[in-house]
């Protein structure tokens, strides 16, 4: 039987009404807005793309969206002395600076230099430490996409088989140690993996974060397993200089056995900006000292 394709624009559509209905119960209950400020620097095209993509969901979540736009050639003090400023401005719930950033500028420096309460991406080491440990905090977005996903398909993830392949720090290990946290067996594998077929064989739970064009094939699967595909890579269409995305996994294929599959586009991708919206949620709510509704 095929398996069922997971609809992550429909998905990312419904957990934006449940935001946009958490904002409305604090601007009732508490007269508080969330804030969601995003920092540009340089003019990267596809990065232009993105920062107009978030600023109007955050806008149609009913939240207020601050783009701050720095010059390519903007140095490192000009923009650390933005981000104390966003730091202290309580309008300002949730901070993002978009990467990747001008070679001028230490990314990690400036990553640091976002309050965890404010650090909507997850990234400060502070909250990279409260996942770790398995403590409450904000989580990366793409990593809670895929938790979500995986939640959706399967209910409770406890006791299952879990393969992540990737271990990168914005993707493949934050998304192991939320499976590690739900009470799943995790195997990371990487690039140094031997024999990575018969390891993802054994997943129940099996996501893919890897960057390597339709990498994970039929034969890999386990018959009824779920499949989230992180991965996104443009490669050459049929139709002669057309391109297209494709996923890290053979969808097509892979389908034939899986038991839900995401597709690339339309699985995890939009529901990253969905939990971005979800951590400024839960960013102003946690500032209130409130629980998010999302
Ligand atoms: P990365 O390059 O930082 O990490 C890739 C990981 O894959 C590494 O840990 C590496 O060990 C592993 N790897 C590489 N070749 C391998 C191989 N042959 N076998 C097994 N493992 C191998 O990439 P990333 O930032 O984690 O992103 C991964 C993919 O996810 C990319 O396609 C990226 O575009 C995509 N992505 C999508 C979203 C989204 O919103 N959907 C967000 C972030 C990243």
């Amino acid at each position: 039987m095929p398996a069922r394709l997971m609809d992550g624009t429909a998905f990312a559509a419904k957990l934006r009404e449940r935001v946009k209905d958490g904002v409305d119960g604090l601007r009732r209950d508490h007269d508080l807005v969330p804030g969601l400020a995003v920092v540009l620097v340089g003019d990267n095209p596809a990065s232009r793309v993105y920062v107009k993509n978030k600023a109007a969901r955050t806008v149609e979540a009913g939240m207020r969206s601050f783009e701050h736009r720095l010059p390519a050639n903007a140095s490192e003090e000009s923009l650390m002395a933005l981000i104390a400023g966003l730091n202290a401005d309580p309008a300002v719930h949730g901070i993002l600076v978009q990467l990747p950033l001008p070679p001028q500028i230490q990314e990690s420096a400036v990553l640091n230099a976002v309050a965890p309460a404010k650090d909507v991406d997850g990234f400060h080491p502070i909250n990279v430490g409260l996942l770790a440990t398995g403590k409450p905090g904000l989580v990366p977005c793409t990593p809670l996409a895929c938790l979500m996903l995986a939640k959706e398909a399967l209910g409770t993830l406890e006791g299952l088989d879990a393969v992540v392949i990737g271990r990168s720090n914005i993707v493949g290990k934050p998304v192991a140690q939320l499976l590690l946290t739900e009470n799943c067996t995790v195997t990371v594998a990487h690039s140094k993996t031997r024999d990575l077929p018969a390891v993802c064989r054994r997943a129940d739970l099996l996501i893919a974060a890897v960057g390597r064009p339709e990498m994970v094939k039929a034969d890999w699967i386990k018959p009824g397993a779920t499949v989230i595909d992180v991965g996104i890579n443009r490669v050459d269409a049929a139709e002669a200089g057309k391109t297209r995305l494709v996923g890290d996994v053979d969808t097509l294929a892979c389908a034939s056995i899986a038991g839900a599959i995401t597709p690339v586009p339309g699985g995890v991708g939009p529901m990253t900006i969905a939990c971005l919206l979800v951590n400024t949620l839960r960013a102003a709510c946690a500032g209130l000292g409130t629980q998010s509704p999302v």
